[in-house]
């Protein structure tokens, strides 16, 4: 980093960050390295380790263009890449259990995560509580002299629980436990997570990094105090992205600042109409002001992105299935985060535990992408027009 780079802003810094032409002949971008091994000139210098790069699957100029721009712009010390979100999330997990252990995750957590847990956690005999997305500071009195680590998410998949991490934080510090957070939906530029006390920070880079549903990648980002035991896990389970999909990453993460600011005020608008639709009981958005997790966003995010949930009125399964099978620009698949929008149903009263899933009507989940709002409220009317006459 130069010395004017710590004074700029994070828009300059996504554009300059993780490049250097002048070593590659001038391109503007750093290229893709592919590569297992790595020659070394003497027996000295192998003997010394005494170069940038040692093997393939421990980095390449790629990938540690992407690893030091996602942690500057996460302010953390050290970023890792992994092949996918959930990958992320389980190294980081395993970097701080051994048996016997007991660990605190969100009610609202990422299913799979949940499913880590309850399958290969539970296996190596590490016990998990779920807890109340809300409890906020009250989540002391979950804790124990075993619990190692506090694992959160804000907002929650689906349900968009905004979450007091600062307090969950300030917790789990006085028992000498190691929050993570799940900082998929916020991205680095919306949710600052060592600002505001998590040790680490995962993101499902798949999503707004890459930004154009093209590749799957994760990375970790660790504070000092918590990066050795995060490389020493990462190193020894031998995840590593492939070259092309950093460089996707790379890629999307140029330009995701604008993107973001599109998804924030297209998703409010989107928010706002369907809030007003007559077919809708509930929207889950915490940019909306009437939101009960609206104080906490405001207080610690400085933006929202494109996806949120609402709550349908009572209506029947085929009114729903003539809603979405007709739906023109809106995809129905999983994950989110391109440039697309997407609309997806989801009910998690069968999962939770900790909490109650309440609503009478049907869930969904809507990613807002970057079409025009006009287009995508026509698409909905008319959907919301075949579920009334279904
Ligand atoms: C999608 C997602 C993940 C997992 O990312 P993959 O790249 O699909 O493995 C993790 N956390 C959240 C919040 C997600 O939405």
């Amino acid at each position: 980093m130069s010395k004017s780079s710590k004074t700029q802003k994070p828009d300059t810094r996504l554009v300059h960050a993780g490049r250097d032409p002048a070593r590659y002949h001038g391109f503007v971008n750093t290229p893709i390295y592919r590569g297992s091994t790595v020659l070394y000139p003497t027996l000295a210098c192998l003997e010394a380790d005494a170069q940038d790069f040692s093997y393939g699957r421990l980095g390449t100029p790629t990938v540690q263009a992407l690893q030091s721009m996602l942690a500057e712009l996460e302010g953390g010390h050290t970023t890792l890449l992994t092949p996918s979100g959930l990958s992320a999330i389980s190294v980081a997990l395993l970097a701080f259990v051994a048996a016997g252990d007991h660990i605190l995750v969100s009610d609202s957590v990422y299913r799979p995560t949940r499913r880590f847990c309850d399958n290969v956690l539970k296996r190596l005999g590490v016990s998990t509580t779920y807890y109340d997305p809300l409890i906020g500071g009250k989540i002391a009195t979950l804790m124990t002299d075993k619990t190692r680590v506090v694992f959160t998410e804000s907002p929650g998949s689906q349900t968009s629980e905004v979450q007091d991490i600062p307090a969950i934080a300030e917790a789990a510090h006085a028992r000498d436990a190691v929050v993570i957070t799940d900082n998929t939906w916020a991205t680095p530029l919306y949710f600052k997570p060592f600002e505001h006390g998590a040790d680490v920070a995962v993101q499902a880079a798949t999503k707004y990094i890459v930004g154009h549903a093209d590749a799957m990648l994760g990375a970790i980002t660790t504070r000092q105090a918590t990066s050795k035991a995060v490389a020493a896990r990462h190193d020894e389970l031998g995840l590593c992205p492939g070259p092309e999909d950093v460089y996707l990453g790379l890629r999307g993460l140029r330009s995701l600042s604008v993107r973001l600011e599109r998804h924030h005020k297209s998703g409010l608008a989107m928010a706002e109409w369907l809030a007003a639709r007559p077919e809708v009981e509930r929207v889950l958005h915490p940019a909306l002001p009437g939101d009960p997790g609206h104080a906490l966003w405001a207080r610690d995010f400085t933006g929202a992105s494109g996806l949120f949930s609402i709550v349908l009125r009572p209506c029947s399964h085929e009114g729903v299935a003539a809603m979405l099978d007709g739906l023109e620009l809106f995809g129905m698949g999983y994950s989110w985060g391109g440039y697309e929008s997407l609309i997806l149903p989801f009910n998690p009263s069968s999962y939770r535990s900790a909490t109650n899933w309440q609503a009478k009507g049907p869930g969904l989940r809507l990613h807002i992408g970057l079409e025009d709002v006009e287009d995508l409220k026509a698409d909905l009317d008319a959907g919301f027009a075949r579920l009334r006459s279904a």
